[in-house]
């Protein structure tokens, strides 16, 4: 039977390894933490990610998990619309962690050996061998061997060295406020009543941008140098519902404890629209999820390297990691997931799985270059600041290059 090491038990690693399973792969997956656990916080699926997750497994039960993701349009700290909300789009959808997390793993059904407490250290690749992994105590040895190790990636770091993991000079805040906490008022978001005629977005200064939204709903604000984004969670979302939050800010990561970081968010928000200020208010240090954004630069110059009769692919973080201002890293992870199961569904090791995998990284590179440099692009949005870098990217924001060339609507399934 062929045989496949897939190291991490993050998104992308509990992704593949359930599908490469169900599609005839006897498959370890090897995590380096005692347990398989999610963070305590949501995810948007953009319909890229939804497509892929729905190919990889039919019977997942997504549409259980995920709720419809409402458009909240994006505002100015002072309520002015940058953009005005789209009526939603249904393919678009948000889902707490716990739950996809859950999901995936019943996705690995019985054949999935876990092995948890196991941390890669080493890879072997050579014209002759398989693959072979270690960790200083034991050896695994497969036809195929999937990196999903995150951006820190052992296995990358080995075989791809040119790709560094650097911060991107933000850092990011999460939490979900459980439901019973959610501050009164609080609504999904809602359609302003004034619009541009086109019923398009509105740039600064026109008589529509004076819309002020009613204030206590859900979306995306953008300061100088800083965002914040809440999304509703459905009512069933990791059994208490809620709302969910990201705040970003350039600059690097803030070494104090949770309390003081959470003390120091509500006096950068705290003149900013409601529900922000509310939003921070009802959130227990104790939920705060911080960390510094970081991506890869450059990229792998390739996501597939042969040993013997199969190899080693690179997939999500651990080959592409990238800011998450477009919310595409977990959605590409699924993309990857979802080729490398197709490419590698009927290969057989020996030549017909080392072009599956040169393949793989064919068509999953490109692709995902070119989405690093949207979020790239959108990273210069995020973090303009000065009077005439806030008036480029209001102008930016309009443009019909950033917003409709969305990285989700030009993805399908490979089959
Ligand atoms: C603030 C923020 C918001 C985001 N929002 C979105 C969003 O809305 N939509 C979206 O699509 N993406 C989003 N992302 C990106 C998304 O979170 C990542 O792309 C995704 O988590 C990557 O998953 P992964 O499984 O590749 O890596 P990871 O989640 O890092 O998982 C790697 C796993 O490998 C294990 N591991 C690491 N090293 C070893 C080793 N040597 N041996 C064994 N195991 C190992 C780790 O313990 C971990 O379990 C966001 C990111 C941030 C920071």
């Amino acid at each position: 039977m062929r045989t496949a090491a897939v190291v991490g038990a993050g998104m992308a690693g509990l992704a593949v390894a359930g599908a490469l399973s169900r599609t005839g792969w006897r498959v370890v997956l090897l995590e380096r933490g005692e347990r398989i656990a999610a963070p305590p916080t949501a995810l948007v699926l953009w319909a890229n990610g939804r497509r892929a997750l729905e190919s990889l497994d039919p019977d997942g039960g997504w549409s259980a998990i995920a709720s419809p993701l409402a458009d909240g349009g994006i505002r100015r700290p002072d309520g002015q619309w940058l953009v005005t909300p789209r009526d939603a789009t249904p393919t678009h959808a948000v889902v707490h962690l716990e739950d996809l997390f859950d999901a995936l793993v019943a996705g690995l059904g019985d054949d999935v050996e876990i092995r948890t407490g196991f941390e890669v250290t080493s890879v072997r690749v050579g014209r002759q061998q398989r693959p072979v992994l270690g960790d200083g105590r034991t050896s695994v040895e497969a036809d195929l061997v999937v990196a999903a190790d995150g951006i820190d990636s052992a296995i990358r770091r080995v075989l791809a060295p040119e790709a560094a993991a650097v911060g991107s000079g933000f850092a990011a805040w999460q939490a979900v406020i459980p439901s019973y906490r959610v501050p009164a008022g609080f609504s999904a978001g809602e359609r302003v009543d004034a619009r541009s005629s086109a019923g398009e977005a509105v740039g600064a200064g026109s008589s529509a941008a004076e819309a002020v939204g009613t204030g206590f709903s859900a979306g995306e604000t953008l300061g100088a140098g800083y965002r914040f984004v809440s999304v509703p969670l459905g009512e069933r979302a990791a059994g208490k519902g809620g709302v969910y939050w990201v705040a970003t800010a350039a600059g690097a990561p803030r070494p104090e404890p949770p309390a003081q970081q959470l003390a120091l968010l509500r006096r950068w928000f705290g003149d900013w629209h409601e529900p922000v200020g509310a939003l921070l208010d009802a959130t227990d240090p104790a939920e705060l999820v911080p960390q510094e954004v970081r991506e890869l630069r450059p990229l792998p110059r390739t996501y597939a390297f042969g040993s013997g009769p199969g190899g080693v692919v690179l997939l999500g973080d651990a080959a592409h990691a990238m800011p998450h201002h477009l919310g595409q890293g977990a959605c590409l992870a699924f993309e990857d997931a979802a080729t490398l199961r197709s490419l590698t569904a009927p290969a057989a090791p020996g030549p017909e799985l080392v072009a599956a995998i040169e393949e793989y990284s064919r068509v999953r590179r490109p692709r995902t270059t070119s989405v690093v440099r949207q979020t790239r692009r959108m990273s210069a949005v995020v973090q303009a600041r000065g009077r005439l870098a806030l008036r480029a990217r209001d102008a930016a924001l309009n443009h019909p290059r950033l917003l409709s060339q969305a990285p989700d609507t030009d993805w399908s399934p490979p089959d």
